[in-house]
């Protein structure tokens, strides 16, 4: 098939991202090999995990079910939130400060390491600074309000500012929302080309990619683990699962602990008056639970997402998301659109990213729960520097002991379907 042609057999629709760039091929697996590290799954997580183990040397082999970057990787909004998922304070709470500052301090490294990774290795990724947090409710925007000041006085991070609601119509270029929160230190970026970026330099250093070559089992035998595909075996000394939101068949108390929800985004074609909406090019993500997010492209497109599904259907994207775009931006209701596209987002119970060693030699790292765009690519680098004697500075994470999604086999997607709609539905109240 064509690229031009090409669907993600596991992602609805062609996204923007995939028109933006020539995607190169990986080969298929022929054949049974062997070697040290085993990375399944070819998202940021697992193509930043080969890149930093195949440049210290080690002997790294990839396998990827669909195409690299078919997965959320290559899909999503691009946005880089400072932190984690939850809030500094939120973690604090939980955890105390000295745990909730390690969780934030790797997050800021996690956000200077892709600022560094693509430079050092020349990757054009459309990096851009900047992003405003925006309540949909005047209720949100006190806790804005005190979130600014606590990022400042208590976690060391000032460069987040409060604007009111006329100051943030001038940063958006529409007034529907209440005011928030203005970051000038976190980017957003084009997600397709940092994977292809990373995945050249994966492959530069010496690992082996291989795409469209699904591990359908993981298997121990004689102290190595060995990796099943329909095409060939990898026989290895250690794995790392990077699977996310799509791995439930290789490693079943993974899939219970990370599961996927849909979210969909659409690219307009280029805006008219691209200057009337956010002309600082910040990226933009509102306080609803079913989050909205959008930035413009490099060309003035506006890529917007903004609906989620719990249950595996598609719908119309491009119907609900023009009548939230059309909220925000009324002059845009007959807008036309170029692509309409989703993904899964990998959810764990507390929001924060599951990372465990369920079997010996095996790690299993994913469910960002909507906030993977830089922590998975350093936790891709942390494993790495694991696996070579670093320091582990995963086990921040690993301590969070994650608890798996109640409900059982068959009964933990429609208890998650209740549990979300009934949060979406609080959005409006
Ligand atoms: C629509 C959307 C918007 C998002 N927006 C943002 C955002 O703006 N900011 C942000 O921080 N995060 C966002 N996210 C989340 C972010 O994209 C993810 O957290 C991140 O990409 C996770 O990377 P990953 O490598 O862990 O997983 P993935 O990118 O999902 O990769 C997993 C890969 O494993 C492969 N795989 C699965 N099973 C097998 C198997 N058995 N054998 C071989 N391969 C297998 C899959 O094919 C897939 O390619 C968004 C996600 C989506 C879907």
């Amino acid at each position: 098939m064509s690229d031009a042609l090409y669907q993600s057999p596991i992602s609805p629709g062609r996204s923007w991202y995939e028109d933006s760039l020539i995607r190169p091929r990986w080969p298929q697996l022929s054949g049974s090999i062997s070697c040290d590290v085993l990375v399944v799954g070819g998202g940021f997580t697992g193509v930043s995990a080969a890149a930093h183990l195949a440049m210290a040397g080690v002997d790294a082999v990839l396998l990827e079910g669909a195409r690299l970057g078919d997965g959320a990787s290559g899909r999503n909004g691009g946005q880089m939130g400072t932190g984690q998922r939850l809030w500094p304070e939120e973690l604090e709470a939980s955890f105390g400060y000295e745990r909730a500052k390690a969780l934030f301090d790797i997050a800021e490294d996690a956000k200077q390491h892709l600022v560094d990774f693509t430079n050092r290795h020349g990757i054009e990724a459309d990096l851009q600074a900047g992003q405003l947090s925006v309540a949909h409710k005047r209720r949100f925007l006190k806790p804005y309000q005190e979130h600014a000041e606590i990022l400042a006085t208590r976690f060391n991070y000032d460069k987040v500012s409060f604007h009111d609601r006329a100051g943030m119509a001038d940063l958006l270029g529409s007034d529907c929302y209440y005011g928030g929160l203005r970051d000038s230190g976190t980017y957003h970026l084009n997600p397709l080309k940092l994977l292809t970026g990373t995945a050249a330099v994966a492959g530069s250093a010496g690992a082996r990619l291989f795409e469209q070559t699904p591990v359908t089992a993981l298997t121990e035998q004689g102290g190595r683990i060995v990796a099943q595909t329909p095409y060939g075996t990898v026989t290895a000394a250690r794995v790392l699962v990077a699977t996310n939101a799509h791995g439930g068949d290789i490693d079943a108390i993974a899939a219970s602990h990370v599961m996927p929800i849909r979210s969909f985004i659409v690219a307009t074609e280029p805006l008219a008056e691209p200057h009337r909406i956010i002309p600082g090019n910040e990226s933009v993500d509102d306080s609803r639970f079913v989050v909205r997010y959008f930035r413009k492209s490099p060309d003035n497109c506006l890529l917007f997402g903004g609906r989620e599904a719990y249950m595996p259907e598609t719908g119309n994207i491009g119907a609900t998301i023009l009548k939230q775009i059309r909220d925000i931006y009324p002059h845009l209701k007959d807008v036309g659109f170029t692509h309409a596209w989703g993904g899964s987002v990998g959810i764990t119970m507390t929001r924060m990213p599951y990372v465990s060693a369920t079997r010996s030699g095996i790690t299993y790292i994913g469910g960002f729960s909507g906030h993977g765009v830089m922590l998975s690519n350093f936790f891709g680098r942390l494993y790495a520097e694991t696996v070579t004697g670093g320091p582990n500075r995963l086990q921040v994470l690993q301590d969070l002991d994650i608890p798996a999604f109640p409900g059982g086999q068959w009964l933990r997607t429609p208890l998650l379907f209740l549990a979300m709609t009934w949060f979406a539905l609080r959005d409006r109240i």
